[in-house]
Order: structure tokens, then sequence, then C-alpha cells
């Protein structure tokens, strides 16, 4: 059966088809056309619909291959490579982690990551916000970061927490040591200097 509607041939879509819409203003991202280039991808072919929309596109990789990324991912830039050439540099990428034993790779990678993000990334209020930052080096390349944690004592206890000695100083050597989560909250501001007690200049009932 037929659908009605929209859907139904009565030439209107093929009337539509010959206003030939132009996308191409609407769009956040330049569309892709035959031979564009995204990082390593070249684009080779390209499935129009009736009404001028991509439908699919085709692309093909420096290495070689040839598949169909959505076309979305593909013009914001998320597709610079293949799949097979992705998981290629990301399995690359994690090698410059063999040196830290396997039990204790993803920890450590976490305590880089989060310290990054709280400063850097998502600036917190007890953190970014306040001033404190990763030592640059670090943030370069954090493999740095970890090469140095594995220096300080007590860090293949994974019940020890990174914590600044300094606590208004930065992530940055000779400010970090591994301590227990009791340590560290004794390491805290004054609880009367947290900014959450001094919203709108009011403090908190009872202080
Ligand atoms: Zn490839």
């Amino acid at each position: 059966m037929r659908k009605r509607g929209r859907n139904v041939d009565d030439g209107r879509t093929r009337n539509m088809a010959k206003r030939k819409m132009d996308y191409s203003s609407r769009t956040k991202h330049p569309q892709p056309k035959i031979g564009t280039r995204y990082g390593k991808v070249l684009v080779i072919k390209i499935d129009y619909g009736p009404l001028g929309g991509i439908i699919a596109v085709y692309c093909r990789c420096d290495c070689g291959m040839e598949w169909s990324p959505l076309r979305d991912n593909l013009v914001a830039g998320k597709c610079s490579r293949c799949p097979l050439c992705r998981d290629k540099a990301m399995h690359d990428a994690q090698r410059k982690y063999d040196f830290v034993p396997e039990e204790h790779r993803e920890r450590m990678q976490n305590i880089v990551h989060n310290a990054i993000g709280r400063c850097h990334r998502r600036p917190s209020r007890d953190y970014g916000k306040r001033g404190i930052t990763v030592y640059a080096p670090w943030r370069k390349d954090r493999v740095e970061f970890v090469r140095y944690l594995l220096t300080l004592p007590g860090w293949d206890n994974p019940k020890l927490v990174v914590d600044r000695t300094d606590n208004d100083g930065n992530y940055e050597p000779s400010n970090l040591r591994f301590v227990t989560p009791s340590e560290s909250m004794f390491n805290r501001r004054p609880f009367k200097l947290w900014p959450s007690t001094q919203i709108s200049g009011k403090k908190r009932p009872g202080l």
C-alpha cells in the first residue's frame, strides 16, 4: 500500500527537487563535496536524496580504507582518519604509558585527567576558578606528569590520594604527595573559607 500524505509521489517532491534546495547556507559546517579533505580523509562519493540533502558520504583514508562515515561526524571534524587508523593511533598513544605497571596505569591516568579537568577543562570553584593550575609542561605532556607521580613515595598504594602540600599551591613539582584520604581532608582550607559559605555575602546559618 502506498503511503499517504507528503510521501505520495504527486509530483510535489519532484518539483521541490527542481528547486535545488541549497542546504549549505543553513548549516553550521560547509557541506562536503567530492574531493573535500578532512585530515587524512578524502570524500570520493556522495549520495543525494530527492530534495538535495546528503544521504551518505563515502570516503577514502590515506591508508587506502574506504568506508562511509556519518555526515555529521565528518563535517564536525570527528573523522580525520579511518576507524583502523584511529584504533592504531590510540593504541600507539597508550604505548607511551608502558613504563607504568598495568594495574596502576588507569589510576595514574585518571589522577592526571581529573587534575587537569578541575583546573582547566572545566574549572571548578575550588580549583580552576580559585586560580589553581597544573604545571604547564605537565599539561602539555601528561606522560611527564605520570612520570613525576611515580617518583613520589606511596604512588603504588591504591588507597592513597594525591594531595597538594600547600593547599593554595598548584599541581607542580615539589607540591604533591600521596596521603590517605583523611589526611588530605585535614589539609583543606578552613570550613569558613569555603566559597559555599559565602554565597551573596551571607554566611551559612550557625556560623
Ligand atoms: Zn586509514
